[in-house]
């Protein structure tokens, strides 16, 4: 990877090299980070940030499960987001706001100084070149999704990713692109990183956020502009086997925008590529950023 020039830590922007943390810092040892994943995009009217103050909303809404005290504003936090984009002359792009407890505290309940950091880089599609138009083989992992009251799963932490790299390193390793974890009920939870849709009979299906998931910004996106386009939209729980019997799944987030799934388990889905209604949902969601689909909600946070 080549990484960009300029990273901002701390509220300042220092060259990359630089922005280091020390090996005792807490976040190393015990997880406790809190970290958002942002899109940003050219569009017509220049490069514009996907959903900014939604994300960094988000990443506040973490930080106070874990009672970790951000020392900046929102409003700072968009700045360092769009002065990171700025000052690496970044146009579409994937950013990466993180806040973490530091060094100050070896506790488990240390209250150690938050260092917060803002990286931006180029990336491409998450799951691999053309994975948008083809889709990916998916299964079902071994790996359960954290029970109620155990770690929370709405809120965006460093901890939670230990679920999700053993979900995703376990689909790679059997030869697939991406996992789909249950949750501890039995039922269908989401992917390794991304939130899951399935389609019955035109109409969307995806599982509610009781179902050990993070509320998605992308699912969330989804559902209103579904909504507005007079498809069908469904929350609900579902079994596993529902994965074997809609007419066409995908997956969905920032990092994975939307991805078709062609089979899970071996099993082929539809006509085992992108169906017409997830064609639709990637036009509608594509069509933000060139314009096609009217902003009509300020999605669109400009640099
Ligand atoms: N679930 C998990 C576990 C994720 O890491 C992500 C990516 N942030 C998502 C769902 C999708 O969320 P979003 O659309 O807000 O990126």
């Amino acid at each position: 990877m080549q990484y960009p020039e300029w990273i901002w830590q701390n509220g300042t922007l220092k060259p990359w090299a630089d922005a280091t943390t020390h090996v005792m810092s807490h976040a190393l040892h015990y997880g406790s980070s809190v970290f958002e994943g942002i899109r940003s995009y050219e569009t017509p009217d220049g490069p514009a940030i996907f959903r900014l103050s939604d994300h960094n909303r988000r990443l506040f809404a973490s930080a106070r499960i874990y009672e970790m005290d951000i020392p900046y504003s929102l409003e700072e936090l968009n700045a360092a987001c769009r002065e990171v984009l700025k000052k690496n002359d970044l146009g579409k792009a994937y950013l990466r706001p993180v806040a973490y407890r530091g060094l100050g505290g070896f506790g488990l309940s240390a209250d150690t100084p938050i260092d917060v950091a803002v990286a931006a880089w180029q990336m491409g599609a998450y799951l691999g070149d053309g994975v948008l138009e083809q889709g990916i083989d998916a299964c079902v992992s071994s790996w359960q999704r954290m029970a109620p009251n155990t770690i929370p799963t709405g809120a965006k932490a460093g901890g939670n990713y230990l679920s999700g790299q053993l979900i995703a390193r376990e689909a790679r390793r059997l030869g697939f692109g991406e996992g789909i974890a249950l949750a501890s009920t039995g039922l269908l939870s989401e992917g390794a990183g991304e939130n899951i849709f399935l389609v019955f009979d035109g109409a969307l299906h995806t599982t509610p956020v009781s179902a050990a998931l993070l509320n998605g910004i992308t699912r969330n996106s989804l559902l209103t502009l579904a909504r507005d386009a007079g498809i069908e939209v469904v929350e609900r729980d579902m079994p596993r086997e529902y994965l074997y019997l809609c007419d066409e799944l995908f997956m969905c987030g920032t990092a994975a925008e939307i991805t078709p799934i062609r089979s899970v388990d071996g099993r082929q889905i539809g006509a085992g590529k992108a169906g017409p209604v997830t064609r639709r949902i990637q036009e509608l969601f594509f069509g933000l950023f060139d314009g096609k689909t009217p902003d009509k909600y300020g999605w669109l946070e400009r640099v």
